[in-house]
Protein backbone atom coordinates (compact mmCIF):
# COMPACT_ATOMS: atom_id res chain seq x y z
CA UNK A 1 0.00 0.00 0.00
CA UNK A 2 1.62 3.46 -1.51
CA UNK A 3 1.78 6.45 1.36
CA UNK A 4 1.15 9.77 0.50
CA UNK A 5 3.14 12.81 2.62
CA UNK A 6 0.93 16.03 3.08
CA UNK A 7 2.43 19.11 4.05
CA UNK A 8 -0.17 21.04 5.47
CA UNK A 9 -3.37 19.71 7.11
CA UNK A 10 -6.05 22.32 6.31
CA UNK A 11 -9.05 21.27 4.39
CA UNK A 12 -7.19 21.42 1.14
CA UNK A 13 -5.52 17.87 2.92
CA UNK A 14 -8.98 16.89 4.74
CA UNK A 15 -10.16 16.38 1.42
CA UNK A 16 -6.81 14.85 -0.11
CA UNK A 17 -6.57 12.13 2.71
CA UNK A 18 -10.33 11.30 2.01
CA UNK A 19 -9.95 10.39 -1.85
CA UNK A 20 -6.42 9.09 -0.91
CA UNK A 21 -8.40 6.54 1.63
CA UNK A 22 -11.35 5.71 -1.01
CA UNK A 23 -8.57 4.49 -3.54
CA UNK A 24 -6.84 2.69 -0.92
CA UNK A 25 -3.65 4.85 -0.73
CA UNK A 26 -2.27 5.86 3.28
CA UNK A 27 -1.58 9.58 4.03
CA UNK A 28 0.75 10.89 6.66
CA UNK A 29 0.34 14.75 7.41
CA UNK A 30 2.63 17.68 8.57
CA UNK A 31 0.77 20.70 10.21
CA UNK A 32 1.90 22.95 13.37
CA UNK A 33 -1.80 22.94 14.48
CA UNK A 34 -2.15 19.54 16.72
CA UNK A 35 -6.32 19.93 16.02
CA UNK A 36 -5.67 20.40 12.22
CA UNK A 37 -8.74 19.01 9.54
CA UNK A 38 -6.70 16.78 7.81
CA UNK A 39 -5.52 15.11 11.10
CA UNK A 40 -9.05 13.61 11.55
CA UNK A 41 -8.73 11.42 8.21
CA UNK A 42 -4.78 10.49 7.46
CA UNK A 43 -3.43 7.83 8.67
CA UNK A 44 -0.52 9.31 10.50
CA UNK A 45 0.28 12.71 11.97
CA UNK A 46 3.04 15.15 12.57
CA UNK A 47 3.06 18.26 14.39
CA UNK A 48 5.60 20.15 14.05
CA UNK A 49 6.36 24.15 11.96
CA UNK A 50 6.61 24.13 8.28
CA UNK A 51 9.99 25.02 8.34
CA UNK A 52 11.49 22.61 10.56
CA UNK A 53 13.39 20.71 8.91
CA UNK A 54 13.63 17.24 10.36
CA UNK A 55 9.83 16.97 11.08
CA UNK A 56 9.91 17.51 7.03
CA UNK A 57 12.33 14.76 6.52
CA UNK A 58 10.65 12.69 8.35
CA UNK A 59 7.25 13.27 6.30
CA UNK A 60 9.28 12.38 3.22
CA UNK A 61 10.71 9.17 5.01
CA UNK A 62 7.32 7.67 5.61
CA UNK A 63 6.20 8.82 2.32
CA UNK A 64 6.33 7.35 -1.06
CA UNK A 65 5.57 10.38 -2.79
CA UNK A 66 5.38 13.79 -0.77
CA UNK A 67 3.03 17.17 -2.10
CA UNK A 68 1.73 20.05 -0.51
CA UNK A 69 -1.52 22.23 0.24
CA UNK A 70 0.24 25.23 1.61
CA UNK A 71 1.76 27.75 -0.61
CA UNK A 72 4.30 29.26 1.44
CA UNK A 73 6.64 26.08 2.20
CA UNK A 74 10.10 27.88 1.82
CA UNK A 75 12.76 26.51 -0.71
CA UNK A 76 15.47 26.48 1.27
CA UNK A 77 13.90 23.79 3.34
CA UNK A 78 12.16 21.71 -0.13
CA UNK A 79 14.65 21.82 -2.53
CA UNK A 80 17.45 19.59 -0.34
CA UNK A 81 14.67 17.32 0.28
CA UNK A 82 12.99 17.52 -3.15
CA UNK A 83 17.04 16.26 -4.06
CA UNK A 84 16.75 13.33 -1.94
CA UNK A 85 12.81 12.04 -1.93
CA UNK A 86 9.94 11.54 -4.04
CA UNK A 87 8.77 15.23 -3.97
CA UNK A 88 7.09 15.44 -7.64
CA UNK A 89 5.53 18.80 -8.56
CA UNK A 90 9.25 19.46 -6.63
CA UNK A 91 10.04 23.86 -5.77
CA UNK A 92 9.48 25.06 -9.48
CA UNK A 93 5.76 26.16 -9.41
CA UNK A 94 6.23 26.83 -5.60
CA UNK A 95 8.30 29.06 -6.44
CA UNK A 96 6.90 30.50 -9.27
CA UNK A 97 4.18 31.53 -7.28
CA UNK A 98 5.62 33.02 -4.11
CA UNK A 99 6.37 36.38 -5.44
CA UNK A 100 3.60 38.69 -7.74
CA UNK A 101 6.00 39.77 -9.52
CA UNK A 102 7.89 36.52 -10.86
CA UNK A 103 4.31 34.92 -11.00
CA UNK A 104 2.92 37.49 -13.73
CA UNK A 105 6.05 37.68 -15.26
CA UNK A 106 6.40 33.44 -15.76
CA UNK A 107 2.93 33.89 -17.03
CA UNK A 108 3.27 36.26 -19.75
CA UNK A 109 6.48 34.38 -20.65
CA UNK A 110 4.33 30.92 -21.14
CA UNK A 111 1.42 32.30 -23.27
CA UNK A 112 -1.35 34.25 -20.69
CA UNK A 113 -1.89 37.38 -20.67
CA UNK A 114 -1.74 39.40 -17.49
CA UNK A 115 -2.86 42.79 -16.42
CA UNK A 116 -0.42 45.43 -17.01
CA UNK A 117 1.89 45.34 -14.25
CA UNK A 118 5.22 47.13 -12.43
CA UNK A 119 7.34 46.72 -10.07
CA UNK A 120 7.02 49.24 -6.83
CA UNK A 121 9.33 49.60 -4.23
CA UNK A 122 8.93 53.34 -2.72
CA UNK A 123 6.43 55.88 -3.05
CA UNK A 124 8.38 57.83 -6.16
CA UNK A 125 8.21 54.67 -7.71
CA UNK A 126 4.37 54.23 -6.99
CA UNK A 127 3.86 57.74 -8.63
CA UNK A 128 5.88 56.51 -11.51
CA UNK A 129 4.00 53.64 -11.87
CA UNK A 130 0.24 54.89 -11.37
CA UNK A 131 1.53 57.30 -13.83
CA UNK A 132 2.27 54.74 -16.31
CA UNK A 133 -1.01 52.73 -15.42
CA UNK A 134 -3.50 55.20 -14.36
CA UNK A 135 -6.66 55.15 -12.12
CA UNK A 136 -8.31 52.87 -11.24
CA UNK A 137 -5.21 49.96 -9.88
CA UNK A 138 -4.28 47.80 -7.30
CA UNK A 139 -1.25 47.67 -5.40
CA UNK A 140 -0.36 44.27 -3.97
CA UNK A 141 2.78 43.38 -1.66
CA UNK A 142 4.77 40.67 -3.73
CA UNK A 143 4.33 37.94 -1.21
CA UNK A 144 2.38 36.10 1.27
CA UNK A 145 -1.14 38.10 0.41
CA UNK A 146 -3.96 36.05 0.13
CA UNK A 147 -7.62 36.30 0.07
CA UNK A 148 -7.69 40.21 -0.67
CA UNK A 149 -5.00 40.53 2.41
CA UNK A 150 -1.91 42.91 1.17
CA UNK A 151 -3.74 45.15 -1.35
CA UNK A 152 -5.54 47.88 -2.00
CA UNK A 153 -7.53 49.35 -4.57
CA UNK A 154 -6.20 52.65 -5.79
CA UNK A 155 -9.49 54.87 -7.49
CA UNK A 156 -7.95 58.90 -7.37
CA UNK A 157 -4.91 60.16 -5.99
CA UNK A 158 -6.89 60.69 -2.30
CA UNK A 159 -6.04 57.03 -1.70
CA UNK A 160 -2.34 57.13 -2.83
CA UNK A 161 -1.85 57.71 0.96
CA UNK A 162 -4.10 55.06 2.67
CA UNK A 163 -1.90 52.87 -0.04
CA UNK A 164 1.29 53.94 1.66
CA UNK A 165 1.51 51.42 4.40
CA UNK A 166 1.79 48.36 1.68
CA UNK A 167 4.83 49.94 1.05
CA UNK A 168 6.93 48.40 3.93
CA UNK A 169 7.53 45.49 1.49
CA UNK A 170 8.23 45.36 -2.19
CA UNK A 171 5.00 45.43 -3.92
CA UNK A 172 3.52 45.38 -7.59
CA UNK A 173 0.76 47.73 -8.55
CA UNK A 174 -1.32 46.70 -11.52
CA UNK A 175 -4.43 47.90 -13.95
CA UNK A 176 -7.87 47.08 -12.35
CA UNK A 177 -9.50 44.96 -15.05
CA UNK A 178 -12.72 45.62 -14.60
CA UNK A 179 -13.71 41.55 -15.57
CA UNK A 180 -17.22 40.19 -15.92
CA UNK A 181 -16.63 37.59 -13.84
CA UNK A 182 -13.61 35.50 -12.47
CA UNK A 183 -12.97 31.86 -13.25
CA UNK A 184 -10.06 29.32 -12.66
CA UNK A 185 -8.68 26.46 -14.83
CA UNK A 186 -7.44 23.93 -12.46
CA UNK A 187 -5.20 21.52 -14.27
CA UNK A 188 -3.30 17.90 -13.87
CA UNK A 189 -0.52 17.09 -15.64
CA UNK A 190 1.34 13.52 -15.76
CA UNK A 191 4.76 14.25 -17.96
CA UNK A 192 2.51 13.46 -20.92
CA UNK A 193 -1.17 14.11 -20.57
CA UNK A 194 -2.78 17.72 -19.05
CA UNK A 195 -6.26 17.05 -17.52
CA UNK A 196 -8.56 20.41 -17.38
CA UNK A 197 -11.20 20.37 -14.94
CA UNK A 198 -14.63 22.70 -16.09
CA UNK A 199 -14.69 25.91 -15.54
CA UNK A 200 -16.89 27.92 -13.37
CA UNK A 201 -17.48 31.29 -12.40
CA UNK A 202 -16.47 32.26 -9.09
CA UNK A 203 -17.84 35.06 -7.26
CA UNK A 204 -15.99 36.98 -4.22
CA UNK A 205 -17.75 38.39 -0.68
CA UNK A 206 -15.27 40.46 1.34
CA UNK A 207 -11.95 39.44 -0.66
CA UNK A 208 -12.80 35.36 -0.24
CA UNK A 209 -14.37 32.92 -3.09
CA UNK A 210 -18.32 33.02 -2.08
CA UNK A 211 -19.89 30.77 -4.70
CA UNK A 212 -18.63 29.03 -7.70
CA UNK A 213 -21.53 28.56 -10.67
CA UNK A 214 -20.63 25.36 -13.01
CA UNK A 215 -21.07 25.85 -16.29
CA UNK A 216 -20.42 29.41 -15.78
CA UNK A 217 -23.53 31.48 -17.89
CA UNK A 218 -22.24 33.23 -20.72
CA UNK A 219 -18.98 31.64 -21.03
CA UNK A 220 -19.09 30.27 -25.12
CA UNK A 221 -17.68 26.86 -25.79
CA UNK A 222 -15.04 28.97 -28.08
CA UNK A 223 -13.75 30.86 -24.88
CA UNK A 224 -12.95 27.87 -22.35
CA UNK A 225 -11.09 26.00 -25.57
CA UNK A 226 -9.25 29.05 -25.60
CA UNK A 227 -8.79 28.99 -21.85
CA UNK A 228 -7.78 25.58 -21.63
CA UNK A 229 -5.50 25.28 -24.44
CA UNK A 230 -3.34 28.39 -23.02
CA UNK A 231 -3.81 26.79 -20.10
CA UNK A 232 -2.33 23.16 -21.14
CA UNK A 233 -0.08 24.92 -23.10
CA UNK A 234 1.35 26.63 -20.34
CA UNK A 235 1.83 23.59 -17.80
CA UNK A 236 4.08 22.43 -21.05
CA UNK A 237 6.09 25.36 -21.41
CA UNK A 238 6.80 25.88 -17.64
CA UNK A 239 7.55 22.01 -17.37
CA UNK A 240 4.73 21.75 -14.07
CA UNK A 241 2.92 18.19 -13.64
CA UNK A 242 0.65 17.82 -10.53
CA UNK A 243 -1.87 19.98 -9.91
CA UNK A 244 -2.21 23.74 -10.79
CA UNK A 245 -4.77 26.43 -10.14
CA UNK A 246 -5.07 28.98 -12.40
CA UNK A 247 -7.18 32.00 -11.40
CA UNK A 248 -8.20 34.03 -14.55
CA UNK A 249 -10.19 37.59 -15.34
CA UNK A 250 -12.47 37.00 -17.77
CA UNK A 251 -14.62 40.43 -19.91
CA UNK A 252 -16.33 39.33 -23.22
CA UNK A 253 -14.11 37.19 -25.19
CA UNK A 254 -10.92 38.01 -23.25
CA UNK A 255 -9.32 36.49 -20.06
CA UNK A 256 -6.04 37.26 -17.95
CA UNK A 257 -4.23 35.17 -15.66
CA UNK A 258 -4.68 36.78 -12.15
CA UNK A 259 -2.47 33.81 -9.80
CA UNK A 260 -2.30 30.57 -9.56
CA UNK A 261 -1.54 27.93 -6.79
CA UNK A 262 -0.10 24.68 -7.37
CA UNK A 263 -2.13 22.53 -5.04
CA UNK A 264 -6.06 21.88 -5.13
CA UNK A 265 -8.36 24.82 -5.38
CA UNK A 266 -11.29 26.16 -3.58
CA UNK A 267 -13.08 26.72 -6.34
CA UNK A 268 -12.70 22.51 -7.30
CA UNK A 269 -14.80 21.80 -4.24
CA UNK A 270 -17.39 20.60 -6.43
CA UNK A 271 -15.33 18.13 -8.62
CA UNK A 272 -16.30 16.11 -5.63
CA UNK A 273 -19.61 15.20 -6.47
CA UNK A 274 -20.11 17.07 -10.00
CA UNK A 275 -17.67 15.71 -11.53
CA UNK A 276 -17.00 12.01 -12.91
CA UNK A 277 -13.46 12.44 -11.15
CA UNK A 278 -12.62 15.25 -8.58
CA UNK A 279 -9.25 17.29 -8.07
CA UNK A 280 -8.25 15.25 -5.31
CA UNK A 281 -8.31 12.00 -6.43
CA UNK A 282 -6.34 12.91 -9.74
CA UNK A 283 -3.73 14.46 -7.61
CA UNK A 284 -4.02 11.06 -5.70
CA UNK A 285 -3.31 9.42 -8.92
CA UNK A 286 -0.57 11.60 -10.23
CA UNK A 287 1.19 11.05 -7.26
CA UNK A 288 0.57 7.28 -7.46
CA UNK A 289 1.78 6.97 -10.62
CA UNK A 290 -1.98 5.82 -11.83
CA UNK A 291 -3.41 7.22 -15.06
CA UNK A 292 -4.83 10.45 -15.60
CA UNK A 293 -8.51 10.50 -16.29
CA UNK A 294 -10.37 13.01 -18.21
CA UNK A 295 -12.83 15.05 -15.84
CA UNK A 296 -16.28 14.73 -16.92
CA UNK A 297 -19.39 17.30 -15.66
CA UNK A 298 -22.14 14.91 -14.62
CA UNK A 299 -24.95 17.59 -12.94
CA UNK A 300 -24.67 21.59 -13.11
CA UNK A 301 -23.60 22.52 -9.75
CA UNK A 302 -23.37 25.24 -7.38
CA UNK A 303 -20.21 25.65 -4.34
CA UNK A 304 -21.24 27.52 -1.67
CA UNK A 305 -18.03 28.02 0.75
CA UNK A 306 -18.63 28.31 4.42
CA UNK A 307 -17.43 31.19 6.40
CA UNK A 308 -18.06 30.73 10.40
CA UNK A 309 -20.75 33.19 9.71
CA UNK A 310 -22.61 30.57 7.97
CA UNK A 311 -21.85 27.73 10.37
CA UNK A 312 -24.93 27.59 12.20
CA UNK A 313 -27.00 27.83 8.79
CA UNK A 314 -24.91 24.61 7.27
CA UNK A 315 -25.49 22.85 10.18
CA UNK A 316 -29.37 22.94 9.84
CA UNK A 317 -28.81 22.49 6.01
CA UNK A 318 -26.96 19.25 7.01
CA UNK A 319 -29.61 18.40 9.36
CA UNK A 320 -32.12 18.88 6.94
CA UNK A 321 -30.58 16.49 4.70
CA UNK A 322 -32.25 16.11 0.76
CA UNK A 323 -31.35 15.10 -2.14
CA UNK A 324 -28.13 17.03 -4.29
CA UNK A 325 -27.17 18.51 -1.28
CA UNK A 326 -23.63 17.35 0.12
CA UNK A 327 -22.62 19.49 3.42
CA UNK A 328 -18.62 19.34 3.54
CA UNK A 329 -17.79 20.77 7.44
CA UNK A 330 -13.99 20.82 8.06
CA UNK A 331 -14.05 20.02 11.20
CA UNK A 332 -12.21 23.50 12.80
CA UNK A 333 -12.19 23.61 16.54
CA UNK A 334 -12.56 28.08 16.43
CA UNK A 335 -14.72 29.69 14.44
CA UNK A 336 -14.49 32.83 13.11
CA UNK A 337 -16.52 34.99 11.24
CA UNK A 338 -14.31 35.24 7.93
CA UNK A 339 -12.97 31.57 8.44
CA UNK A 340 -13.24 28.63 6.06
CA UNK A 341 -15.19 26.18 8.05
CA UNK A 342 -16.71 24.03 4.92
CA UNK A 343 -18.38 24.26 1.99
CA UNK A 344 -21.94 22.88 0.37
CA UNK A 345 -22.06 21.56 -3.05
CA UNK A 346 -25.67 21.93 -4.62
CA UNK A 347 -25.89 19.45 -7.67
CA UNK A 348 -28.62 19.77 -10.54
CA UNK A 349 -28.29 23.45 -9.31
CA UNK A 350 -28.63 26.72 -11.32
CA UNK A 351 -27.55 30.07 -10.48
CA UNK A 352 -31.27 31.34 -10.66
CA UNK A 353 -32.59 27.68 -8.36
CA UNK A 354 -29.99 28.60 -5.94
CA UNK A 355 -30.98 32.18 -5.67
CA UNK A 356 -34.88 31.16 -5.60
CA UNK A 357 -33.90 27.88 -3.09
CA UNK A 358 -31.03 28.20 -1.30
CA UNK A 359 -29.69 32.59 -1.16
CA UNK A 360 -31.84 33.62 1.83
CA UNK A 361 -30.36 30.51 4.05
CA UNK A 362 -26.66 32.42 4.27
CA UNK A 363 -25.72 35.95 5.44
CA UNK A 364 -25.88 38.35 2.78
P1 LIG B 1 -5.74 38.20 -5.51
O1 LIG B 1 -5.27 38.03 -4.10
O2 LIG B 1 -4.70 38.72 -6.44
O3 LIG B 1 -6.46 36.99 -6.05
O4 LIG B 1 -6.88 39.33 -5.44
C1 LIG B 1 -8.07 39.16 -4.69
C2 LIG B 1 -9.25 39.69 -5.46
O5 LIG B 1 -9.10 41.10 -5.72
C3 LIG B 1 -9.42 39.05 -6.83
O6 LIG B 1 -10.11 37.83 -6.73
C4 LIG B 1 -10.20 40.12 -7.57
O7 LIG B 1 -11.58 40.07 -7.22
C5 LIG B 1 -9.61 41.42 -7.01
N1 LIG B 1 -8.50 41.87 -7.87
C6 LIG B 1 -7.20 41.53 -7.73
N2 LIG B 1 -6.45 42.08 -8.72
C7 LIG B 1 -7.29 42.76 -9.52
C8 LIG B 1 -7.13 43.53 -10.72
N3 LIG B 1 -5.92 43.70 -11.29
N4 LIG B 1 -8.24 44.07 -11.28
C9 LIG B 1 -9.46 43.90 -10.70
N5 LIG B 1 -9.67 43.20 -9.57
C10 LIG B 1 -8.61 42.63 -8.97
Amino acid sequence: MKTIGIIGGGQLGLMIAEEARRLGVRTVALDPAPDAPAFAVCDERIVAPYDDAAALEELCRRSDAVTYEFENVPGGVLVPLAEKYNIPQGFRPLYDSQDRLREKENAWAHGFETPAYAAVDDEAGLRRAVAQLGYPCVLKTRTLGYDGHGQAVLRSEADLDKALPLLAVPCILEAFVDFDYEASLVMVADGERVVTFPVGRNVHRDGILDLCFVPAEGLSPELTARMRATGEAFMRACGYTGILAVELFVKGDRFWFNEMAPRPHNSGHWTIEGCSTNQYRELVRYLTGEPLEEPRQTAPAVMKNILGRDLEAARAIAAEGGDGVHVHLYGKSESRPLRKMGHITFTDMTAEKYAARWAERFEQ
